[in-house]
């Protein structure tokens, strides 16, 4: 498989475009789709016991919050001119009292907005997560993997706010508005008005504030993207080490700095915008205030209304006021995060080329035998890097894949686990379609050994136990003598609970082999699927490595991208491929008599890599 993980040369500019078409097309839906705010919505479904809770809170808070202006009334217009020291008592008390309870309520509340946002936030993670490990191969070759993580994590970040204050805050303010509103109307019906009267007002710069900010956050959460991806290329191992080789510490300097300083400009130009519209708020509202005072005082001057009353109604304004500016900002912090959502909702909606069908069998325990019948593949419509292969392999045999570079071996062995399904054609394992079963039932018969060895950044012990979970230390130990491996961790400080560095770095390219090895023999499986190293190791670690993989294929099927002699030798049935096409067929003496391709191959490639 071509995975260099970007660094490692390899895989060239074609492959990945190529990927990139294909992979969009089959989740070409996706990512057009606006997001709507109800889509939001709709993840807080599963809190809603959660939310009333919420709504009861918010609802006693605001009834509490109505109560010291209608205090400052009652002192103002009537315990003051009548003397009433009781009741001005008591009005005093009330006043020191409610705070407390809304106090106390409102640290509720907001355990219970927190638990709700937090918990919206790992279901979305969750479901990214999860939707992610559905992806057939074909999208992570497409894929950069830094701007994988930037979506789980960056994106979902910057959501977080939104997904935390948005139900709260839209529930609470809106019921402060209410009530608030309530009472303004009972207090004086055309004060009431007048204050209602700017409200309009407000909706304009909030309409036009949204549609940039949410422009500006997308593209910011896009830079910050490309900014992830080329960071996981350049500090991963491989890039690390091909930009020291070729010294371009400078040039990724100059790169990194462009991206930096384009989140730089978007964060301020987007911080700006948010700055001029809460300018613009905070005009508004004195507005209405001065309003209220102008008609109020005029009343009061006429006698018609006490001043108890106008400073009350002044006091509500802020509780008017106040939640619509929040309200409305709620708005503007919700388009904003759109541009974000819909990042991550691309993401959630991606569908798999490679899916279980509905009525997909679970594959029985198999012997083994491999039939593909006219197997073609192509990444891109009409490009196909395979057409027709055809061949078959018995239970126990070995089938070796030859052929030049790009003539479709990685795509030949991939379609047997299903990493890829065949654009016409089946592949049949013990009679069964692989189409046809459950992805997890085949690949539990099957074991792939490939050409990087990948290993975790974790210890010997944790690598050996992602073939089989329940593997046991004895297990452990048995597969890796078979893969002529033990000797070598025992002799490490920690023994199997070494770590073996950042992608087995820590681990000498044979090591490596003969760990990968050895959790291919621990699967113990029917069906072998081998991309044999091209790099080539001393004689001694060769001939482990050899060893290693003669245990390995003992008994299995096993096909092999070959690149030693003594795996062809041994092969069962060579298969020759020339783009895409099965040019030749048989074992190595025959081949050889054809003179064709494949002596060609044996002259120049394997005779020369004589180590046997
Ligand atoms: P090599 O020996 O160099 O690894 P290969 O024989 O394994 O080559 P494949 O990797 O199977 O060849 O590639 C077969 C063809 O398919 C090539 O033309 C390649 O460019 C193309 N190809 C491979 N992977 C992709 C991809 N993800 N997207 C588009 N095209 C691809």
């Amino acid at each position: 498989m071509r995975q260099d993980g970007g660094g490692g040369g390899g895989g060239g500019g074609s492959q990945w475009e190529g990927g990139s078409r294909q992979a969009l097309q089959s989740r070409g839906k996706a990512t057009l789709k606006e997001v709507s705010v109800s889509r939001i919505y709709s993840l807080f479904r599963g809190y809603r016991l959660q939310l009333s809770v919420i709504i009861g809170l918010a609802l006693l808070a605001a009834i509490i919050g109505l109560g010291p202006p209608l205090i400052m009334k009652e002192i103002i217009d009537t315990g003051i001119p009548q003397q009433d020291k009781r009741l001005l008592m008591e009005m005093v008390g009330l006043m020191v009292l409610l705070p407390v309870f809304s106090g106390l309520l409102g640290v509720w509340q907001n355990h219970q907005n927190t638990k709700v946002g937090q918990g919206v936030m790992r279901d979305l993670r969750r479901s990214l997560f999860a939707n992610l490990q559905r992806q057939s191969m074909s999208f992570f070759t497409d894929a950069k993997s830094g701007e994988i993580i930037q979506r789980l994590t960056g994106d979902v970040l910057a959501v977080q706010n939104v997904v935390t204050t948005i139900v709260v805050s839209a529930i609470t303010q809106s019921v402060i508005v209410l009530t608030t509103v309530t009472i303004l109307f009972v207090l004086d019906w055309r004060l009431a008005i007048l204050a209602l009267i700017i409200l309009p007002l407000f909706i304009w710069p909030v309409r036009k504030v949204s549609q940039i900010r949410k422009q500006l956050r997308r593209e910011t959460q896009g830079v910050r993207g490309e900014m992830s991806a080329q960071l996981g290329e350049i500090f991963g191992v491989s890039g690390a080490l091909l930009t020291r080789i070729f010294q371009q510490e400078h040039k990724q300097e100059q790169d990194f700095d462009k991206l930096n300083q384009r989140v730089m400009d978007l964060e301020l130009r987007l911080n700006l915008v948010g700055r001029w519209y809460g300018m613009v708020l905070g005009i508004l509202a004195p507005l209405g205030t001065a309003l209220i005072y102008w008609y109020g005082g005029w009343n009061v001057v006429e006698g018609t209304m006490t001043i108890g009353s106008i400073i009350a109604f002044a006091a509500y304004l802020g509780r008017l006021y106040g939640p619509v500016g929040t309200l409305l900002n709620l708005q503007v912090e919700v388009q904003t995060a759109l541009g974000v959502f819909q990042r991550i909702f691309e993401y959630e909606d991606m569908i798999s080329d490679v899916v279980d069908l509905e009525n997909a069998k679970v594959l029985p325990s198999v012997q083994g035998q491999v039939v593909f019948q006219q197997v073609s593949y192509a990444y891109q419509t009409g490009q196909y890097a395979l057409k027709e292969v055809s061949f078959s392999a018995r239970p126990g045999e070995v089938v070796a894949i030859v052929g030049p570079s790009g003539a479709g071996k990685s795509t030949l062995i991939g379609m047997l686990a299903r990493l890829y399904d065949p654009t016409s054609g089946a592949v049949m394992i013990d009679g069964y379609n692989a189409k046809e079963v459950t992805m997890a039932s085949l690949r539990d018969q099957m074991a792939y050994v490939t050409q990087e060895s990948f290993l975790f950044h974790a210890s010997v012990r944790d690598n050996l136990l992602f073939a089989r979970l329940d593997a046991t230390d004895g297990d452990l130990e048995e597969a890796c003598r078979q893969a002529y491996i033990h000797d070598t961790i025992a002799a490490m400080p920690d023994g199997y609970r070494t770590m073996v560095g950042e992608r087995g770095h820590r681990l000498s390219g044979g090591e490596r082999q003969r760990l990968a090895i050895a959790r291919a023999i621990l699967k113990n499986p029917r069906i072998l699927v081998l991309d044999e190293a091209t790099s080539h190791l001393d004689s001694e670690s060769e001939a482990y490595v050899q060893a290693a993989l003669d245990q390995l294929m003992l008994g299995r099927t096993t096909l092999v991208i070959a690149h030693r002699l003594s795996t062809i030798l041994a092969a069962d049935r060579i298969i020759v491929l020339e783009g895409g096409r099965v040019v030749e067929s048989g074992r190595h003496a025959e081949l050889l008599q054809q003179d064709g391709l494949y002596a060609r191959l044996y002259r120049t490639q394997f005779k020369k890599a004589l180590l046997v």
